[in-house]
């Protein structure tokens, strides 16, 4: 399986304008791999995400772009197609399983209408019994009692499990997972993400998985892609990311974590300011205002991708000036000046 997405550009036209979501998004997802996608809140995850499943509605949405599995093209794909590939090649865990499922349905059912979609002659005992493997193999205990229950008589974990056991049991090649441990607590985090690393592993899916949380993204992923303000602005191998991190945004992400190190009372370092208004999106960087190393280019032009290292053939990409040859020295004073929110300061 791959997957690839290229100058992806969604916007919403609202009573107040048009607002762009993503702007020009690259990813690159290939077979038996995990991309972390991370970023802030309203960065473009998942209208991303959701845009590859074709379930935004265009219009309102203009979408504008191209994004191909296994060479063919989803955007463009008649519905029925689509519908053949949704649920079937690409599998989606929602942000919120209690919402994502049918109160009034039993679970059982709710799984078993996922695989009787896509192969109508499938006999309904047969369906079943898939049905309670695939629960038991999303770690639901007594999966024959527990199919004909209903969403509400499950805790937060289980409900999330049923969710996961949903866009399973197609055996999916590609798992898209939208925050899937956001509402839980950390041993139910921990024991979901087990979860999918084992399918990952067993079934050989891809997945992409979106998150804010950094720790999830260390647990996960081969590759990550950076988003702020509906862009990528880093991507690559994630040890690189996390040794290496090429973006002031990035840095700042990974340095507002906290750490066992850290002495009694030392503060959570934050990211002073807030993100630029997509409705007037910047001429030049979209990090411009919250940059401890901007410059006075950033401001007037969006800078390119450029290759901040490349180790084994493998490239770690940055869209920031700063990796630019001309950027290089500004760059070196950044680093040595402490690289991060307790940097150098402007550099302007
Ligand atoms: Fe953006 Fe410039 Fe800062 Fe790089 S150095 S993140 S291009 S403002």
């Amino acid at each position: 399986m791959s997957l690839s997405v290229r100058n992806l550009e969604v916007s919403f036209r609202t009573y107040g304008g048009s607002v762009s979501a993503v702007r020009g998004v690259n990813i690159d997802v290939g077979e038996g791999e995990c991309l972390a996608v991370v970023g802030e809140s309203g960065c473009g995850k998942s209208v991303t995400a959701q845009t590859i499943m074709r379930l935004i509605p265009s219009p309102p949405a203009e979408i504008r772009g191209s994004v191909t599995m296994d060479g063919t093209e989803l955007l463009t794909l008649p519905e029925k197609r689509m519908k053949e590939i949704r649920g079937a090649k690409i599998g989606m865990i929602f942000q919120d399983p209690m919402t994502s499922l049918d109160p009034t349905m039993q679970i059982g059912k709710q799984i078993t209408e996922a695989l009787t979609a896509h192969d109508r002659g499938m006999r309904r005992g047969d369906a079943a019994d898939r049905a309670i493997e695939v629960l038991g193999m999303a770690g639901i205990p007594n999966p024959e009692k527990q199919f004909r229950r209903y969403a509400y008589e499950f805790s937060g974990g289980m409900r999330q499990r049923v969710v996961i056991a949903m866009a399973i049991i197609c055996r999916p090649r590609l798992l898209i997972a939208d925050e899937p441990t956001t509402a839980l607590d950390v041993t139910t985090q921990a024991q979901i993400l087990d979860l999918i690393r084992d399918l990952k592993t067993k079934l050989g899916t891809s997945v992409v998985i979106i998150t804010h949380d950094m720790g999830v993204v260390a647990n996960m992923a081969d590759r990550i892609a950076v988003f702020y303000a509906g862009q990528v602005v880093e991507e690559g191998r994630a040890e690189d990311v996390f040794q290496n991190p090429s973006h002031p945004y990035t840095a700042a992400l990974l340095l507002s974590r906290p750490s066992l190190d850290w002495d009694r009372g030392q503060k959570l370092a934050s990211v002073p300011g807030t993100p630029p208004d997509l409705f007037a999106p910047p001429a030049g960087c979209g990090f411009f205002d919250r940059c401890p190393a901007a410059m006075e280019v950033c401001r007037e032009s969006l800078p390119e991708f450029f290759e901040a290292e490349n180790r084994g053939g493998v490239s770690h990409r940055s869209l920031c000036w700063l990796h630019h040859q001309f950027g290089k020295a500004e760059l070196a004073r950044w680093i040595s000046g402490g690289r991060g929110l307790e940097g150098p300061g402007r550099l302007r």
